[in-house]
């Protein structure tokens, strides 16, 4: 074996080292993710049980129905302009007149606080 063999079996070893602890940050981030959707399949499953109880309640108590229910998701729906089953949340006009948008706590251009906005555009 001469200095270039033993130099390319170096380099070769180095290689392989990058590419391990590649594929181990990788690995990694995939089941950190995995947990992460898991996670929040679990939170919505519980979300999804506690507006259906919410739902029970309600109709119990003031004779609501389904029905009722199912118009003003449509109506939530397409107050927006698009009947694609989102409730898509607009900016709003700041006292300066810019708009603001739905995403920030304060305007972009002055720096008031954002418009007063339903409190489930947060959600
Ligand atoms: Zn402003």
């Amino acid at each position: 074996m001469d200095l270039f063999d033993v130099a390319q079996s170096r380099q070769i070893r180095m290689t392989n080292n990058r590419v391990s602890s590649a594929e181990s940050v990788s690995d990694h981030r995939m089941r950190r993710a995995d947990n992460e959707i898991a996670e929040l399949a679990e939170r919505f499953e519980r979300m999804r049980t506690t507006c259906e109880a919410m739902w029970q309640l309600v109709c119990e108590t003031t004779g609501l129905t389904d029905a009722h229910l199912t118009y003003r998701v449509y109506e939530l729906d397409v107050a927006d302009g698009q009947k694609d089953g989102k409730r898509t949340i607009k900016s709003t006009p700041c006292e300066c007149g810019a708009m603001v948008n739905a995403k920030v706590a304060a305007c972009q251009f002055c720096g008031a606080p954002a418009p007063a906005r339903s409190p489930w555009d947060s959600v």
